[in-house]
């Protein structure tokens, strides 16, 4: 049976002069998705390890705006139009989409 520290490593075989030997390797780190439209997050490091990651600057690894690294900036725009709209009174907070509402009315948004 697979042991669970195998389980999530890719096998790879290279050639050593006696025959080739298997050995392990850890996969690549996917790209960062939008929370609400699911497309591809920019500024956002991908396809290395953790602590490379952790070893980066705190602006490399996120942009430096409201949502940065949780939404793309269409949806970003969306929910700041959102907002304004509430806060207008064009708009009711009941009347917005389950999906956006929930960041119109998070602390990040009134930054
Ligand atoms: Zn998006």
């Amino acid at each position: 049976m697979t042991s669970p520290g195998q389980k999530t490593k890719k096998k790879k075989k290279r050639r050593i002069p006696s025959g080739s030997r298997e050995y392990y390797v850890r996969g690549k780190t996917g790209k960062r998705s939008c929370a609400i439209c699911k497309g591809q997050l920019h500024g956002v490091p991908h396809g290395k390890k953790v602590a490379e990651i952790s070893g980066m600057s705190k602006t490399e690894k996120r942009p430096s705006v409201p949502f940065g690294g949780v939404l793309c900036t269409k949806c970003r725009r969306q929910v700041f139009e959102e907002k304004a709209k509430v806060e207008n009174g064009l708009k009711k907070a009941e009347d917005l989409d389950l999906v956006i509402k929930k960041f119109v009315e998070s602390k990040e948004a009134s930054k």
